[in-house]
C-alpha cells in the first residue's frame, strides 16, 4: 500500500483547481505554457503615437502600466516602484489587430506555392484541411500566434473555416488562450461540408457556453459564415470545400449565430452578394465582410446605412487577377464605411502588418490616391483604432489611453533600415518590418522583449508544426 506523499497531493490538488477554473474542454494539451504575469511597468522617453484623438501624440513620452491595463500618458509620469523600460529611440504603437487571419492554415507554408496555380493556397487547403486532427489545428494555430505576436499583433481575429468538430473548436481556442493573444474565434464550418448541411449551431451555442464569457476577458466569440453565390476566386476547388450558399441556406446560419448574440464575418470574393443580403435584410452592425474589391457606389450607401465593415488583406488581394476586382480602399472610405486591415493567412506572404500598411498605400496612390488623399496616420489608425473598432472590442484596445487594456507594441527607431527617423509616421508606414520590433506587451504582459520570445518555444512549435505538416502531406500523397 503506497502512501500519498505531499508532492503527489499539491501536483493533484493543482490538477484539480486548474480543472474548476477551465472550460470543460474536449481537446486537452498536456504542455501548457506558462505566460508571464502582469506586473507595473513604466515606458520611458519613447516617441508615443496614442491613435486616440483625444491624446496628442507626444515626441518624447512616458506610459505607465499596471496589472494589464494603461494608468497614464504623459510626457513625465511619477511611477515609483515600476519596472522601467527604456523607451528612447523606440516608437510606442498601439498593438496590431488583424481583422481576418485563417490560423489553421499557417501549417501549409512548406507546400503552399505562389507561382504554381496547382500548388496554390486553395488546392492546398482544399485537400489536406480535411485529413487536419485537432492536434493539428492546435499546432496551426500556435505557429499563427508567434508569428503574429512577432510582427506586433496584439488582436486577431482568427477564422477558423475548418471547424471540423468540437475538438477542433477546443484546439483552436486553447491554443489562443495558452499563447495569451486577444482575439475573436469565428467558428465555421468543416472543409468539404455539403452547402445544404447546416453549419454546427449546437456546436457554436457549447463553446459560448463553456468558453464564454472568456475569464481574462481576452477572447471573443462569432461565426465565420460559407460565401453567398458566386466564389470566382480559388477556382472548383475552393467553390466545392469552402462551400457556395444560396440566401435561404446563409439565412439558417445567420439567424442561428443571431439567435446567440454572436457577430458573423463572410469573404466577398467574386460578384458582390452586397445587394443580395441587403435584399435579404440581413445586413447589420454584427456583420464583417472580406475582401472589398466588386462593390458599386450603391452598395457602399447600403454598408454605410447598416454599419458593417470591411477587412482588406492587401497583400493577398493584389495577387489576384484583374477581373476580380480593385482594392476599393477609397471608395469605402469616401462612402464612409468602416475598414480595417487583415493578413487572410501566413501560408504564402508574410505575417507583416507594416508591409500591409505600405501595400495598401501603394495600391490606393496607383489607383485614385490624387483624387481621395490618404495621410500614413490613417493607415497606423486603420491597423490598429480601426480593427478594434471592427471586432467591437474598441473599448478595451486600439489605442494608446489611459483606462484601455496595455495591448503596445514598441519599435526601435534606431535600425540601420528607419534611422535617421523625421516623422515617426512615415518610420512606421514607408520602413519598418517586424525585425525592428523591441517590444510586445499584451493585457500587460510582456510576450516579446529584446526582439524574442519571453515564453513561446518557437524552435518547438515551428518543430511540431513542421511535424504535422509532413505527416498530413503523406497521408493526402501530395502533391497529388
Ligand atoms: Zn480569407
Amino acid at each position: 500500500m503506497g502512501t500519498i506523499t505531499r508532492r503527489q497531493l499539491l501536483k493533484g490538488t493543482t490538477v484539480l483547481a486548474a480543472a474548476a477554473l477551465a472550460p470543460r474542454t474536449l481537446f486537452a494539451q498536456t504542455a501548457r505554457i506558462s505566460l508571464p504575469p502582469r506586473g507595473e511597468f513604466v515606458i520611458r522617453g519613447a516617441t508615443v503615437l496614442t491613435m486616440d484623438p483625444a491624446i496628442p501624440d507626444l515626441a518624447a513620452g512616458d506610459v505607465h502600466v499596471r496589472d494589464g491595463a494603461i494608468v497614464a500618458v504623459a510626457q513625465k509620469v511619477a511611477a515609483p516602484g515600476a519596472q522601467v523600460i527604456e523607451g528612447a529611440g523606440m516608437i510606442c504603437i498601439p498593438g496590431f489587430v488583424d481583422t481576418h487571419f485563417h490560423m489553421w492554415t499557417s501549417l501549409f507554408r512548406p507546400f503552399v506555392r505562389a507561382d504554381i496555380p496547382a500548388q496554390g493556397y486553395f488546392p492546398v487547403t482544399a485537400r489536406l484541411g480535411r485529413l487536419m486532427s485537432p492536434q493539428d489545428s492546435y499546432r496551426s494555430v500556435r505557429l499563427g500566434i508567434a508569428d503574429a505576436i512577432a510582427g506586433g499583433y496584439t488582436t486577431v481575429h482568427n477564422w477558423a473555416h475548418n471547424t471540423r468538430s468540437p475538438e477542433h473548436a477546443d484546439a483552436e481556442l486553447s491554443a489562443m488562450r495558452e499563447m495569451g493573444i486577444r482575439g475573436r474565434f469565428a467558428y465555421g464550418t468543416p472543409v468539404g461540408l455539403a452547402d445544404d448541411a447546416p453549419m454546427d449551431l449546437a456546436g457554436v451555442a457549447r463553446v459560448k457556453k463553456e468558453w464564454m464569457p472568456d475569464p481574462e476577458n481576452l477572447l471573443t466569440l462569432g461565426i465565420c459564415s460559407r460565401n453567398l453565390g458566386a466564389m470566382t476566386i480559388g477556382g472548383g476547388a475552393a467553390s466545392a470545400s469552402r462551400g457556395i450558399l444560396t440566401v435561404e441556406q446563409l439565412k439558417r446560419d445567420w439567424d442561428g449565430a443571431r439567435r446567440l448574440g454572436l457577430p458573423i464575418t463572410m469573404h466577398t470574393s467574386g460578384a458582390s452578394p452586397i445587394t443580395a443580403l441587403e435584399g435579404a435584410g440581413l445586413l447589420g452592425p454584427d456583420v464583417q465582410l472580406v475582401h472589398p474589391l466588386m462593390t458599386t457606389a450603391e452598395e457602399r450607401k447600403v454598408l454605410k446605412a447598416r454599419g458593417v465593415s470591411y477587412s482588406t488583406a492587401p497583400q493577398l488581394e493584389s495577387r489576384r487577377a484583374a477581373q476580380l476586382g480593385e482594392i476599393q480602399l477609397g471608395e469605402l472610405l469616401e462612402a464612409g464605411v468602416k475598414v480595417s486591415l487583415s493578413t487572410d493567412h501566413i501560408a504564402s506572404t508574410s505575417c507583416d502588418p507594416f508591409s500591409a500598411m505600405r501595400m495598401l498605400f501603394a495600391v490606393h496612390s496607383h489607383r485614385i490616391g490624387a483624387r481621395q488623399p490618404l495621410t500614413l496616420k490613417r493607415l497606423l489608425q486603420l491597423a490598429t483604432l480601426d480593427g478594434a473598432v471592427d471586432l467591437g472590442v474598441a473599448q478595451r484596445t486600439g489605442s494608446v489611453t489611459p483606462g484601455k487594456r496595455a495591448d503596445l507594441v514598441l519599435v526601435r527607431a534606431t535600425d540601420t533600415n528607419i534611422a535617421p527617423v523625421g516623422d515617426p509616421y512615415e518610420a512606421i508606414v514607408s520602413f519598418a518590418q517586424p525585425g525592428n520590433i523591441d517590444t510586445v506587451m499584451v493585457d500587460g504582459r510582456i510576450l516579446r522583449r529584446g526582439g524574442s520570445f519571453t515564453a513561446y518555444d518557437q524552435p518547438r512549435i515551428a518543430a511540431e508544426a513542421r511535424e504535422a505538416a509532413l505527416a498530413l502531406r503523406d497521408k493526402a500523397k501530395w502533391p497529388a
